[in-house]
């Protein structure tokens, strides 16, 4: 009787996940039709380097626009994309989607706009993933230098080797890597030695507790001075604080991303934002002369 207890305990525990289990596939077969009804949107957000005051990068983040669900974030799909497979056609719709929109950008004047676009471990079971991105920057013509691939450290650990030698080829193309929510997986530094990471991204949860917790503002000091010790740039995500902004940038922090600067945002509102800055460094260069 206990033994079923103890059972229907687990059960219960498990019936938890399964009464989701109707949304979940309700979700599924919603998202399997996102991509052909227009539903997935990217937006960008930008990544401002503290020295040049300028973007010089943007992020591409996914969002589903449901008809009747409404906007939801990429925490409550990825997972479930990830999980079934269905990954590997978002992340081919969103390298499409991101690389289009800076040939857009190139073309209208902004040529020098580097495009973060997040990689899912699972991505790198596709076995055609090297040429397949090596594809859309042949079609849509953008120099690879201004792709930039976010990875996190659990994906450097999950295939490592197989890892390792797409991650070459990539770089070998020219494509950029940065290591996404830096700290708080379980990788060693010396994957930093072995795989040719380009850019370091401080999480978000050590930076929100800059100026009021010495633990975090430690840990983001011996983070940027770990990426410039191995000549890698570093960017601070989440920075929503003055006084977060300024710690960064007395310890040299290259770049910031965060709502202190800007949100998220579509591409037409990433437009206003280039074109005011190219505005103001003509006016400065002006000013100058
Ligand atoms: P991430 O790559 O670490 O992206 C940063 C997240 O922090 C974004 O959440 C962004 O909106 C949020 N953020 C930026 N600045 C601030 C801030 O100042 N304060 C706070 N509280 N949050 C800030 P978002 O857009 O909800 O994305 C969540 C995660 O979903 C991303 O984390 C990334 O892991 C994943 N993701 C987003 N788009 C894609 C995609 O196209 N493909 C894949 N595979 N994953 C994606
Ligand atoms: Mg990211
Ligand atoms: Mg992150
Ligand atoms: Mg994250």
């Amino acid at each position: 009787r206990a033994k079923e207890n103890g059972k229907n305990t687990y059960q219960y525990y498990q019936s938890g996940f399964n009464s989701n289990s109707y949304e979940r596939l309700l979700m599924e077969n919603e998202l399997h039709n996102a991509i052909e009804n227009n539903e997935l949107i990217l937006h960008y957000q930008p990544r401002y380097s503290i020295k040049k005051e300028r973007i010089l990068a943007v992020e591409a983040l996914i969002r589903w626009n449901h008809p009747r669900w409404g906007m939801i974030s990429p925490g409550e799909f990825i997972p479930l994309a990830e999980e079934t497979g269905l990954i590997t056609k978002i992340g081919a719709w969103v390298m499409e989607t991101a690389c289009m929109q800076t040939k857009e950008w190139i073309d209208k004047g902004y040529p020098n706009v580097k495009m973060a676009v997040n990689l899912s471990a699972r991505q790198f079971l596709q076995r055609d993933l090297v040429t397949f991105i090596q594809s859309v920057i042949e079609k849509t013509e953008i120099p690879p230098q201004l792709l930039e691939l976010e990875i996190t450290e659990s994906t450097l650990m999950k295939y490592e080797e197989t890892i390792f030698f797409t991650i070459d080829l990539l770089k070998e193309m020219g494509v950029q890597f940065a290591l996404d929510d830096f700290g708080t997986g379980y990788s060693s530094l010396g994957y930093l030695k072995k795989f040719r990471i380009d850019t370091l991204k401080i999480d978000q949860s050590f930076v929100r507790g800059i100026g009021t917790e010495t633990d975090d503002s430690a840990i983001a000091t011996a983070i940027i001075t770990l990426a410039h010790s191995l000549k890698m740039n570093v960017v601070a995500e989440g920075v929503e604080t003055e006084q977060q902004y300024q710690y960064l940038k007395e310890q040299k922090c290259n770049e910031i991303q965060g709502f202190y600067k800007c949100r998220p945002m579509d591409a037409s509102n990433i437009e206003v934002l280039l074109s005011n800055q190219m505005k103001n460094n003509m006016n400065k260069q002006i000013v100058l002369k």
